[in-house]
C-alpha cells in the first residue's frame, strides 16, 4: 500500500530534500485517502431531501434513525401487509443545527441513535493538526536544500570552489597558444609561488592578484586551468556567478570561507571566472534596484578580503572577465588586482599556433595550409579556431575521407561565417533574381573599394538564419585600422546590393535591411566616434561605456539640439553621397551586372578565377576617386565583417 512505502521513506534518516519531497506526496496521499475512502465503505443509499424526511417523520412513516452530524440514515416503516418484503433505507442531508429534530422525533415515536465515532474521521482531525507545521518544514527544507546545494541547509555558506592540485588539470601552458604576453606574465606568477623567497629576499612583494581580461573564446579560462596544470601549488577555481544566491549574506559568506580555506593552503592560487558577475559598479545602472544587494556584499566582503591578507602569504587571486569596463573601480585599485593581463584576439601568426595546437589530434591531408586557414580567419578567437577545426574534421568524416583536406576546412569557415546551407529554402524566380542582382552588386563595388580585400565568393544558396545569398569578401591582411576612404568604401558596398536592385528593376525589396542598418551604424560611428565629419570636426559625440562608468557621467556628451541635428544631417549625408556613388558605379558597369548576375543565375556559386576575371573587368567611373578621399586615420576594431547578405 502506498501509505507504508511512504511511511518507511518518511522514517529513514534520508537528506531534507528527500524528506520534503517524499513528506509532501505523504501528506497528499493520506488527505486523498481520508476523502475517498468513507464514500466506498457503504452501499449508496437513495438520498432524500431534508424536508421530505421530515414530512415522512410527522406522516409517521419513519421507524428508525441513525442521526449523524452530516448525514441522517433512516427505516420506513414496513408498508407492505405481508411483512416480508425489505426495509428501505434512506439518507439525507440534514439543515446544519436543526435542534428541534429530537424533538420531532420524539414526538413521532421514531427510534434514533447518534452513530458511533467514525473510524476515518481522526485522520482528518489529526491532519488538519498536523500537516500545516509539517508543509511549512518541507517547503523550507527544500529550499534550503535547493539553494545550499550540499547535503544539508548548513552548508550554505561554505564556497563551492573547486580544489585541483598540482597537474590535475591536464592542460599545461603549451596547450594555450596566440597569447604569448599573457603567457609570460602568468609564468612570472606561477614562479612567484614556487619560488617565493627569492622575491621576498630582496623586498619585493609579491602581487595580491591579476586580472585576465579579454573578448569571449580568447583563452581566459584555458590559461588559468593551464596554472592549475603547470603550478605545484593547490588551486582553488570558482565562477563569480557561484556566489550569488538567493539569500543576502550567502556570497559575503563564501567569500570568506573561500578565503579562509585559501589562506590555510597557501601558497595557493584562486581563480575567480566571470568575475563581472559580482564585481559590476556599485555607482552604475540598476544600483539603486534592490536586488543588487546581494552582489554588493558580496564584492564589498571581497575587496576586504583582499586588503586584509598579507601580500606574502603567499595565495594569490586570479580572475577573468571580458566586461571590464563594467568593474567596480575599486577592483582595479592597486593593493587587489593590479595587474591587468590582455588576453586579445590573437594575430594572423597566433591564429597559426592555435590551429597547430587543435589540429594535434586531427588528420590532415597534405594540402592542408594552417597558414592560409590563419589568414583567412580574421577575427577569430581561439574559441572560434577550435571550432573550426572540429567542425572541418566532422565535415571530412561525413563525406568518409582518410583525413581532413582544404576544401574540409574552407567550407568550415563559411559555416561559421556565415552559417549552415539551407538549400530546403526554395525561392521562386523573382525572389532568386533580385538576390542574384543584389550580391553582383556588392561584388562589384566590394571589387572596386580600397581596403576592404578580394571578393572571394558570391553565392544564391541561402544559408543561415536571414540570408538568402551572400557576399564574402576576405581581407589580405589583419586590419586594427580604417583610414576614413575604406569607411567610404565600405559604406558604398554595403549599399551595392540595393543599388543594384533600383538600377536593374527600378525598385527596392526587403533584403536590403541588414545592409542599410550596418551601413547606418558605420556612418553614425564615423562621425560621432572617429570624428571624420568637417563639419562637426575632431570631437567624439559618444562616450564609450568605460569612461561613462569611471567618469560618473551621462553616456552621451551633453550636446545641444542644433548639433543633435548637424550630426543627423551628416550622416544621412554620408549614407547618400555612397548610395550615389554605388549607384554610378553601377550604371557604369551596367553590362558587367547583367552578364555575371545571369551566370550566377545558372552557377548558383561564382568563385576563384571565373569571378576574379569578371570583376577585373569592373571599371571605376571619374568621379570615383574624387570621392575617396584619403586622409584622417581612424581607430577601428579588427576588421570582423566579411560578410555581405
Ligand atoms: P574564455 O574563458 O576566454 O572565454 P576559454 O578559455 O573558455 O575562453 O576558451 C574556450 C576554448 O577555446 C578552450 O577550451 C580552447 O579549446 C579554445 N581556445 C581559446 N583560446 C585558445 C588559445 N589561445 N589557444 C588554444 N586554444 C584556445
Ligand atoms: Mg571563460
Ligand atoms: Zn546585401
Amino acid at each position: 500500500m502506498p501509505v507504508e512505502n511512504n511511511n518507511k521513506n518518511k522514517l529513514k534518516p534520508s537528506r531534507v530534500k528527500q524528506f520534503g519531497g517524499s513528506f509532501l506526496i505523504l501528506l497528499t496521499t493520506l488527505l486523498l485517502l481520508n476523502f475517498i475512502v468513507p464514500s466506498f465503505l457503504g452501499p449508496r443509499l437513495p438520498q432524500v431531501p431534508y424536508s421530505d424526511f421530515i414530512v415522512q417523520v410527522q406522516a409517521g412513516k419513519v421507524e428508525r434513525a441513525m442521526v449523524g452530524s452530516d448525514r441522517i440514515e433512516y427505516v420506513l416503516k414496513n408498508q407492505t401487509s405481508d411483512g416480508k418484503a425489505a426495509e428501505q433505507v434512506l439518507t439525507t442531508t440534514p439543515v446544519a443545527l436543526d435542534l428541534d429534530l429530537p424533538k420531532i422525533l420524539r414526538e413521532h415515536n421514531v427510534e434514533f441513535a447518534a452513530p458511533a465515532p467514525d473510524p476515518n474521521g481522526w485522520l482528518g482531525t489529526l491532519l488538519s493538526w498536523v500537516a500545516p507545521p509539517l508543509i511549512f518544514f518541507g517547503i523550507w527544507g527544500f529550499l534550503m536544500n535547493r539553494q545550499g546545494g550540499g547535503p544539508a541547509a548548513l552548508t550554505v555558506g561554505k564556497s563551492k570552489a573547486r580544489i585541483s592540485s598540482d597537474g590535475s588539470t591536464g592542460v599545461k601552458f603549451t596547450d594555450v597558444a596566440g597569447v604569448d604576453e599573457a603567457k609570460v606574465e602568468l609564468e612570472e606568477i606561477v614562479d612567484f609561488l614556487k619560488n617565493a623567497d627569492k622575491y621576498t629576499r630582496l623586498g619585493a612583494k609579491i602581487p595580491k592578484g591579476a586580472l585576465l581580461v579579454g573578448p569571449p573564446g580568447t583563452g581566459k579560462t584555458l590559461l588559468a586551468r593551464a596554472i592549475a596544470g603547470e603550478a605545484a601549488v593547490p588551486f582553488f577555481s570558482i565562477s563569480g556567478s557561484e556566489f550569488i544566491e538567493l539569500f543576502v549574506g550567502v556570497g559575503a559568506a563564501r567569500v570568506r570561507d573561500l578565503f579562509e580555506q585559501a589562506k590555510k593552503q597557501a601558497p595557493c592560487i584562486v581563480f575567480i571566472d566571470e568575475l563581472d558577475a559580482l564585481g559590476k559598479s556599485r555607482g552604475g545602472a540598476g544600483g539603486f534596484v534592490g536586488g543588487n544587494d546581494e552582489r554588493e556584499q558580496t564584492l564589498n566582503q571581497l575587496l576586504t578580503e583582499m586588503d586584509g591578507f598579507d601580500a606574502n602569504t603567499g595565495v594569490i587571486i586570479i580572475a577573468a572577465t571580458n566586461r571590464p569596463e563594467v568593474l567596480d573601480p575599486a577592483l582595479r585599485r592597486p593593493g587587489r588586482f593590479d595587474r591587468q593581463v590582455v588576453v586579445d584576439r590573437p594575430d594572423k601568426i597566433g591564429r597559426e599556433a592555435i590551429l597547430k595546437v587543435h589540429a594535434r589530434n586531427v588528420k590532415l591531408a597534405e594540402d592542408v595550409n594552417l597558414a592560409t586557414i590563419a589568414i583567412r580567419t580574421p577575427g577569430f578567437a581561439g574559441a572560434d579556431l577550435a571550432n573550426l577545426v572540429n567542425e572541418a574534421a566532422l565535415l571530412a568524416a561525413r563525406q568518409n575521407r582518410q583525413a581532413v583536406i582544404m576544401a574540409d576546412f574552407n567550407e568550415a569557415i563559411e559555416r561559421l561565417v556565415a552559417g549552415l546551407e539551407k538549400r530546403s529554402r526554395v525561392l521562386n524566380e523573382t525572389e532568386k533574381k533580385t538576390v542574384a542582382y543584389h550580391e553582383v552588386g556588392h561584388a562589384i563595388i566590394g571589387a572596386l573599394m580600397p581596403g576592404a580585400g578580394k571578393v572571394e565568393k558570391i553565392s544564391v544558396v541561402p544559408r543561415g538564419v536571414g540570408a538568402l545569398g551572400y557576399t564574402i569578401q576576405m581581407p589580405e591582411e589583419d586590419r586594427f585600422l580604417m583610414v576614413e576612404d575604406e569607411i567610404r568604401g565600405r559604406i558604398a558596398t554595403l549599399l551595392g546590393g540595393r543599388s543594384a536592385e533600383e538600377v536593374v528593376f527600378g525598385k527596392v525589396s526587403t533584403g536590403a535591411s541588414d545592409d542599410i542598418q550596418k551601413a547606418t551604424d558605420l556612418a553614425e560611428r564615423a562621425i560621432t566616434i572617429y570624428g571624420m565629419s568637417d563639419k562637426l570636426g575632431p570631437v567624439a559625440f559618444e562616450k564609450i561605456q568605460q569612461q561613462f562608468i569611471e567618469g560618473y557621467g551621462n553616456p552621451r556628451r551633453s550636446i545641444s539640439p542644433q548639433v543633435a541635428e548637424e550630426i543627423d544631417r551628416e550622416v544621412k549625408q554620408t549614407l547618400d553621397n555612397a548610395h550615389h556613388i554605388a549607384l554610378s558605379i553601377l550604371q557604369h558597369n551596367r553590362t558587367l551586372l547583367e552578364e555575371t548576375a545571369q551566370e550566377l543565375l545558372q552557377q548558383e556559386i561564382l568563385e576563384g578565377v571565373k569571378l576574379r576575371e569578371r570583376l577585373q573587368q569592373a571599371a571605376a567611373p571619374e568621379e570615383l576617386n574624387e570621392w575617396l578621399r584619403t586622409g584622417k586615420l581612424s581607430e577601428d576594431r579588427p576588421l570582423l565583417q566579411t560578410l555581405l547578405v
